[in-house]
Parts: structure tokens; sequence; C-alpha cells
């Protein structure tokens, strides 16, 4: 990326030869994304992000299909970049179905066949949970969405760069990424758009990306994502293969030394880097600022760590109740994390369980009485 700061600092929409250099750069990064998804060049376009790719799916979709229907359909454990768009929509006359998933987070193919009506114009359901790592059956939704004409829009901002992804296997017209998930820089990701889907252009400005989304390109971002899809290709299968290992071998720890513990999300259509578990003695926060001490950083399914922390509206969504969702901790692991890392954390996670269980149960407590959630 540094020569894009400095030496390669062309506008790649200028026609001098300093710009061109950077524009031919943009190019080869779009040309690496699109082969990592088995998409061609012309149907990626940059965004500033997974947040900024899914609204310009749903909002672009609804925006330029309204005359032809105004029902989406999803899930409610969508990232909030699908969630709140769709919110958004619903206030300007769009209606959304939020099809129910079940304890593993799975969605029901035929759930969304039986909910689409005549109005339906897009289906949006995420490839895989970025709380709970399910992987949802993303063709064979696909394949209903092709039937039914109806526009598939899918969030693999948890997916690409981890396991394999082709747009066409999966049947979408519509993915977003982002790079940071897979080691690239923060704030550049990518809207794919298949070929001949009708979608209004999210920013409007100057002429880039095909008007689609105005603004001089993030060229540095842009370059950084390319290398990093392309580290992506050259790794994945092994990664994902040793990464599946460690989360394993993690799992039968977990569930070997704590007990009350339950796994969350599906035991196999699962994320490689994802581990996701309830502890019925443990308060989420305590743990996690517990852990910390220990150099040890992990998530909660909470989205934040105040004293009653809202609980997690994916864990809610698979039927955990609030106080389950406060104690339930999402384990990441990454390119990092070995072996090691992974009994280290075996050892040290049941201590900090028993040292924390007094003053869990009291906030717990404190929680049940004050009623606020
Ligand atoms: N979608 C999913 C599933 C995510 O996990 C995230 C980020 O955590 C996003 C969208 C948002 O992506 P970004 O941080 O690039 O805006």
């Amino acid at each position: 990326m540094l020569p894009y700061f400095s030496s390669a600092f062309g506008n790649p929409s200028t026609l001098y030869s300093y710009g061109q250099e950077a524009r031919k750069a943009v190019e080869e990064a779009r040309s690496k994304i699109a082969s990592l998804i088995n998409a061609q060049s012309e149907e990626i376009v940059f965004t500033s992000g997974g947040t900024e790719a899914d609204n310009f799916a749903i909002k672009g979709v609804a925006y330029a299909n309204e005359h032809k229907g105004n029902h989406i359909i999803t899930t409610p454990i969508e990232h909030h970049a699908v969630i709140e768009p769709c919110k958004f929509l619903e206030k300007r006359g769009f209606s959304v179905t939020y099809l129910p998933v079940d304890n593993q987070g799975l969605v029901d193919p035929q759930d969304i066949k039986n909910a689409i009506t005549d109005k339906t114009i897009l289906i949006s359901i995420m490839h895989a949970n970025n709380e709970v790592g399910t992987i949802e059956p993303i063709s064979a939704i696909g394949k209903i969405a092709k039937e039914r004409g109806i526009i598939f829009h899918t969030d693999a901002v948890q997916t690409v760069g981890h396991i394999p992804v082709d747009v066409d296997k999966l049947g979408v017209d519509l993915l977003s990424i982002s790079a940071h998930k897979f080691y690239g820089p923060k704030g550049i990701g990518a809207l794919y758009i298949r070929k001949g889907t009708k979608l209004a252009p999210f920013i409007h400005g100057g002429a880039q990306e095909k008007g689609q989304r105005a603004g001089t390109e993030n060229t540095p971002g842009i370059i950084g994502f390319g290398k990093a899809v392309e580290i992506a290709m050259e790794e994945m299968t092994k990664e994902g293969t040793r990464l599946s290992h460690l989360r394993d071998k993690f799992i039968k720890g977990l569930l070997e030394q704590i007990e009350q513990i339950q796994v969350n999300g599906h035991p196999t259509k699962r994320l490689p880097n994802n581990v996701n578990v309830t502890i019925d003695s443990a308060r989420a926060d305590l743990v996690l600022l517990n852990l910390e001490t220990e150099w040890i950083y992990a998530s909660s399914g909470s989205a934040c760590s105040s004293s009653n922390p809202e609980p997690s509206h994916v864990l809610l969504a698979l039927g955990l109740s609030p106080e389950q969702a406060r104690s339930s901790l999402r384990f990441t692991l990454g390119r990092e994390t070995t072996e090691s890392d992974i009994e280290r954390v075996l050892e040290v996670l049941p201590r900090i369980i028993d040292k924390t269980a007094v003053m869990s149960e009291l906030l717990k407590g404190m929680a049940r009485r004050s009623r606020c959630c």
C-alpha cells in the first residue's frame, strides 16, 4: 500500500501517466477480488466496507425496484448493517419479513419460499453469521430466488477470504465483502453486482465506479484489499483446515472442562474460526475483563460491556434468554492462533469462571430484580 501514499499518489481518474499507474493497480486489485469469488471485474464496485456494501445492496435494490414491489425478506440474525437499512426502509413504506431461524441459527429455505409474495423484490440472507458462525444454505435459497425472479443478496463479510465463495454456485446477485475481515485494511470493501441487476446508485457525484459509487477511489485501501485477497487465495484451504482442527479441539476441551456449558451455532455448518458458548455460571463482561488481564481477547454476545449490556439480537433469535445471552462468549481464531494458545485458554478460562462465579450470580440477581431488559 505504501507507494500509493507517496510515489504513486496520482488520482486514478486522471489521464496523465502518474494517475494511470494508480488506475492500473486499482484494476488489478479489482480483478483479483473478482477471481476470488468467481465474478467478472466489472461486477465489483468498491465501497468503504461491509456496512456500505450492505446498505448499497438493500437500498439500491429497494429504490430501483419500488415500481415492482415493496417487500423484502431477511432474518433477525443479520448484522446491523442489514437490519438497520431494512428498518429505515420500513419507515418509508417498504415491508420486511424477518424469518425465524432454528436454535442453531439456520434459516429454512422452505420458509423463504413460503414468505415470497408478488411484491417481493429482494431476499437478503447472510452467508455466515458473525456471532455464532453458522453457515446458511445460500445455494438452496439462490435456486428459489432465481426460480421466482427475485434479486438475492448475501452478506459474505464473514466468509470471503475464509472459505470458498463462488457467486455462481451460491446463485447470488449481490454479495458484500469487507477487506479487514481477512487481514486487509479497514475502511475498504466491495459489493459484487451481477451483470443486469438493477440497483440505484448509492453515492451521487462523479463518474467513478461507473457512476454507481461516486468519489475518488481509496487507492491504498484498494491495493491492500487486493493483496489480502492474493494471500487468502494462497492460504485459505490450508488455513481453513488448520483452524477447523483448532476450533474443534477448543470446543472439545471446553465441553470437558466446564460445567453447564453449551455451544451456540451449528455443530458442523460453521465458520472454521468461530467458537461461541454459553456458560451458565458466568457473566460474559466479567469473564472478558479477567481474560484481558491474561492477554486473552475475546468478545461477548452483547453489544457493549456496560454493567447491564444489551443481549445479542442473534442469540435471542436462536432462542436464548437475555440472561443466557449475557453469559455467552465468542472466541475468534485467526492466522496467529496456535495450538498452545488454545491450550492456554483452556487452562485459564475455567479458573476465571470459578473466580468470577459469585460476582456473576450477584450481577445476574440484580439484573433480574431490576427487570430492565
Ligand atoms: N456484515 C457482517 C456479517 C459483519 O460481521 C460486519 C462487521 O463486523 C459487517 C457486515 C460490517 O463490515 P464493516 O466493518 O466493513 O463495515
